[in-house]
């Protein structure tokens, strides 16, 4: 574990960093494909691992690549990270190397996690179960049948249901299963699986840690033992993401932590105001003292993020009248940017899933989901309360 004295500001703007001859305060991109060697010892020393050093870039051995993957590590309280071209690659990437005897998804994973595991992962002959948060009772006999995996976003999505780290990594140990937690919507700002008792952490780098929706990328950080053992996976399947996109992630990451106390605060102010409006029936922020994961977050997350959903007092034409009519927020599948997006989950995150399903898993047509971008929270209010208007 990395446990660096300093604090995560410090870290996420110079940990990683190289010194760079030509005193750039941080690591320059390196955008070459392959790296030249003064003679064929030096080339094998590289390539046989006796001597670190830089060798392929699809390999990962290119300094702009390894000095992102060492702040991850280091922001994450990892002792190693995987740098990859997308979310759904690391995932991908974690479930072949590490998933094989089988594994369980708890609560409600990201769409293209469920189908990921559903349909190819499936496919590949690795069993694969599903438990939502009412089924947990069950996730003991699912581990006695040996399965190698236990993987959960916290909070949830669009549901923000928050699960409890610590007792899932303690049950996911006693029968030999790591535990793996998508870090994605709490970022390490609000949240730290691994000092939770987590193995392993996986992000979506495409939300909060790239921060202006224009970069597509994921990371896997945990224990070197086991990141060792992905990172051939990764390399194979070819699943490595450009220098230059590397690059503007590290730069994007130096600024995590401003940017996300301040969606914190606005969507906390958001929440309230939501929470006191007579046409919204419920409001799922798990910093409202009323919600029912409210005690569990406080003790496992210092900030409550910048996600939250809002269910409407009307059916789903009323309720997608209003997300129409939002002048500021942006009606968009993603999150985590400078802009205030919204979606209707029955038209995006769960659009695929048979009416029956959804209703299992508490997703109504009613629901907007927000990510709280970096306007100001007085004028989203406002925005919020003007669309309301229209029903
Ligand atoms: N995990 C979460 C929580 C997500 O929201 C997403 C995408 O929306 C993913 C993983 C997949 O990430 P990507 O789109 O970068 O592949």
């Amino acid at each position: 574990m990395n446990e660096s004295a300093h604090g995560l500001s410090t870290r996420c703007v110079h940990d990683g960093e190289i010194t760079d001859p030509q005193g750039a305060p941080h690591t320059p991109i390196y955008n070459s494909t392959t790296f030249v060697f003064e003679d064929t010892k030096s080339l094998l020393d590289v390539v046989e691992g006796r001597k670190p050093g830089n060798l392929y870039t699809r390999y990962g051995l290119n300094p702009s690549i390894k000095s992102l993957e060492s702040k991850l590590a280091s922001i994450e309280f990892g002792e190693a990270a995987l740098a990859f071209s997308s979310g759904m690659a690391s995932e991908a990437a974690l479930f072949l190397a590490l998933g094989r005897r089988g594994i369980v998804c708890i609560g409600d994973a990201y769409g293209g996690t469920l189908e990921l595991l559903d349909d190819q992962i499936r496919s590949l002959n690795i069993p694969v179960y599903f438990l939502l948060g009412s089924d947990l009772d069950r996730l003991d006999a699912l581990l006695d049948k040996g399965v190698d995996l236990v993987f959960l976003e916290t909070p949830t999505n669009p549901a923000l249901e928050i699960f409890d780290i610590r007792d899932l990594a303690e049950r996911a140990h006693k029968m030999g299963a790591l535990l793996v937690v998508d870090n994605t919507f709490a970022t390490p700002v609000n949240q730290n699986p691994l000092l939770l008792g987590a193995d392993l952490v996986v992000h979506s780098a495409t939300k909060y840690l790239g921060g202006h929706s224009d970069i597509t990328a994921g990371a896997l950080i945990g224990p070197a033992s086991l990141i060792e053992k992905v990172g051939p996976w990764r390399k194979n399947l070819g699943q490595m993401l450009a220098p230059e996109t590397a690059s503007l992630l590290s730069r994007s990451l130096r600024t995590l932590v401003p940017r996300v106390k301040q969606q914190n605060e606005s969507a906390s102010a958001i929440a309230q105001a939501l929470a006191r409006h007579p046409k919204v029936q419920r409001v799922l922020y798990p910093g409202l003292p009323d919600f029912p994961g409210h005690a569990l977050a406080k003790r496992q997350m210092s900030g409550f993020g910048g996600m939250m959903t809002m269910e409407l007092d009307s059916d789903e034409t009323g309720t997608r009248k209003v997300a129409d009519s939002f002048r500021i927020f942006r009606i968009a599948p993603s999150l985590g940017g400078a802009e205030s997006l919204c979606t209707q989950p029955v038209t995006t995150t769960h659009h695929g899933l048979p009416e029956m399903e959804r209703q299992r898993r508490g997703i109504t047509g009613s629901m907007i989901r927000f990510s709280i971008g970096f306007e100001d929270a007085s004028d989203l209010i406002a925005d919020i309360e003007q669309a309301l208007k229209s029903i």
